[in-house]
């Protein structure tokens, strides 16, 4: 069984950036709704249901025929919104910090560049999707876009950072306006967060 993990933030923390009107339906409604649907699909497989999240999506081609596309997508979706939560912070540095800083400047050129690069892949994000920031596994720094609720664990990359590009995530606080959404993601950006788990 999957439970919900509760913000470590209050929901107007993030506000101007993030309204908490927006939060609160974001994390107590769909996220919710993930968690509730990966739960039903996995209601049969309680060997399964009893691995972490991550353990599942990384070793999904071994899964049973009948689990697979609704792990894809509702156990996508609850991992993907989980990692969102610890991605974010009312506290942000504002900048990357530690080895990740010195790893931005060595893919990128410098923190200008990923920034417009990233937001470059993050508007092209076709339809409903993510943008992340991940380490390959030969250890570089990549920037991906995935679509839907597919997750970057199963193609084999670890994620350090991201941000959900779903309209559900920025509509009400952005309306159509993807780029402005974007924009201010570096507001709240967790680079503490990103670099422990890079340096891991
Ligand atoms: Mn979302």
């Amino acid at each position: 069984m999957y439970t919900l993990p509760p913000l470590t933030y209050a929901y107007n923390a993030l506000e101007p950036f993030i309204s908490e009107e927006t939060l609160t339906i974001h994390h107590d409604k769909l996220h919710q709704a993930y968690t509730d649907k990966l739960n039903k699909a996995l209601a049969d497989y309680p060997d399964l249901a009893a691995q972490p999240i991550e353990e599942l999506l990384i070793h999904s081609d071994t899964m049973p025929p009948a689990v697979i596309t609704p792990l894809i997508n509702q156990g996508g979706g609850y991992f993907n919104h989980c990692f969102l939560w610890t991605s974010i912070t009312p506290n942000s540095t504002k900048e990357p910090v530690g080895h990740l800083k010195d790893a931005i400047n060595q893919y990128f050129g410098d923190f200008e560049t990923f920034k417009q690069r990233f937001k470059g892949i993050a508007i092209d994000t076709f339809g409903s999707g993510w943008t992340w920031l991940v380490k390959n596994n030969k250890g570089e720094l990549e920037i991906l876009s995935t679509s839907k609720q597919d997750s970057p664990l199963l193609a084999g990359f670890k994620p350090l950072m991201v941000i959900d590009v779903w309209e559900h995530a920025y509509f009400l606080d952005y309306k159509n306006l993807r780029p402005n959404y974007i924009d201010q993601w570096w507001n709240i950006v967790n680079w503490e967060n990103a670099e422990t788990l890079f340096n891991a």
